[in-house]
């Protein structure tokens, strides 16, 4: 090849992979939007935990420095802020052992925002305290606080906005105290500021590569590979929540379970990757045809899972009649010019108020081996 083509080569795939690059921040690191639930409970379930050990650290280290304080600052200083100190420590103890209810996000961030806060409102006291201490050791010890709160970001999987918005707490605090001291124009405190924007800037980086590691290790996790869709681990997970919201809520719940026709025959006559683009391409008419909330899956090889949250069977089996169609009309171009088209049969369930979802899918099982007895290309009522 020649060289100039060859750097033609080069600078386009510079030009896409920035682009690339841009679209997963974006898409995936920027904020939440495109997250999907599962990995969003998942997240916060992750930090939640990692948010009480680091309460449960700062309560202990907390408490420890009273043997400092003690040594370094006058009795009437030691007290006063030994009290405040002691509500900090009590603060981080609730934190440490209070657990949230359900895996919520937002009761994460409202953690983690106290997590920041706490200490903030103690430097904060801590240092107008201290302001007519003689002590430098004590006065130098608790200008440290910004760069620890500011850096203790870096435990947690937090996309850009989370870390930066988490970040300012720190900043408010020393703004505030410069104010007060009337030193905001002094070199010291620029530097100051300066230093805890660079510590900013790297805890959040170390935690949105920790947030983009944890995405990726998901996605392997739960995605199946060929088709993109959730493979059978989440999908069961998915229709165990499903199922417990439905019981709660008394709303109903359905399930379609459906198997191609004839699938062997595909693979014998096209060959495997021609049966690998029909389950691409089966995969991708059954997610349009159904809802955002509805979960589809890969059960097994060419079998595949609907659950249709909140929805009636009447409803769910205009979507399964569509869904069928659909696949029956499409043709499937190879590359070699010829043509195939697949046809897909459908076990359908409704969950009766005295059944799990075990019993529901073993139902919609029965079903779809009755319709392949009975024709295959069609949809049976368990
Ligand atoms: P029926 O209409 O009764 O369902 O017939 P069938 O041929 O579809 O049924 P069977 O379960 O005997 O065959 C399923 C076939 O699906 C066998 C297997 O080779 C094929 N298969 C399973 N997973 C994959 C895959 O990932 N890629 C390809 N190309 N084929 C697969
Ligand atoms: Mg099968
Ligand atoms: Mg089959």
């Amino acid at each position: 090849m020649e060289l100039s083509a060859l750097a033609g080569k080069n600078q386009f795939y510079g030009v896409t992979w920035i682009l690339k690059l841009a679209n997963m921040i974006i898409n995936d690191f920027l904020t939440t939007a495109n997250h999907d639930d599962d990995f969003k409970s998942s997240r916060a379930a992750q930090m939640q935990g990692r948010l009480q050990v680091l309460a449960a650290i700062y309560a202990i280290f907390g408490a420890l420095w009273l043997f400092i304080d003690q040594r370094t600052l006058s009795e009437e200083m030691f007290l006063s802020i030994g009290f405040v100190r002691i509500l900090m420590v009590a603060a981080f103890i609730v934190l440490a052992f209070s657990r949230t209810q359900r895996r919520s996000l937002w009761a994460v961030r409202i953690r983690l925002f106290l997590m920041n806060l706490i200490p903030t409102v103690f430097f904060v006291v801590c240092e107008r305290l201290l302001e007519n201490e003689s002590s430098e050791i004590a006065r130098l010890v608790y200008g440290y606080y910004p760069f620890v709160i500011v850096v203790q970001l870096a435990v947690f999987p937090l996309t850009i906005v989370e870390g930066a918005l988490l970040a300012l707490a720190p900043f408010v605090g020393m703004t505030y105290l410069a104010i007060v001291s009337g030193t905001v124009t002094d070199v010291t405190t620029m530097g100051e500021m300066i230093l805890a924007m660079l510590l900013a800037a790297l805890a959040i980086w170390a935690a949105v590569s920790q947030l983009r590691m944890l995405m990726y290790l998901y996605r392997q996790a739960t995605r199946d590979p060929l088709t993109g869709l959730n493979n059978r681990r989440l999908l069961m997970d998915r229709l165990a929540e499903e199922e417990q919201r439905a019981k709660r809520t008394g709303q109903p719940l359905c399930l379609m379970m459906m198997d191609l026709d004839k699938f062997k025959r595909v693979n014998d006559t096209y060959g495997h990757h021609a049966g690998d683009k029909v389950l691409q391409r089966f995969a991708k008419i059954a997610r349009a045809a159904i809802r955002a909330t509805d979960v589809i899956g890969r059960y097994g090889g060419e079998e595949f899972v609907v659950v249709l949250p909140n929805t009636s069977a009447e409803k769910g089996l205009e979507v399964a009649e569509r869904l069928r169609k659909q696949v029956e009309e499409d043709v499937i171009l190879l590359g070699d010019g010829q043509e195939i088209s697949a046809t897909v049969s459908i076990g359908f369930a409704e969950m009766t108020a005295s059944e799990d979802s075990a019993v529901m899918i073993e139902r919609a099982d029965v079903a779809m081996y009755s319709a392949k007895e009975t024709g295959r290309n069609r949809i049976v009522l368990a």
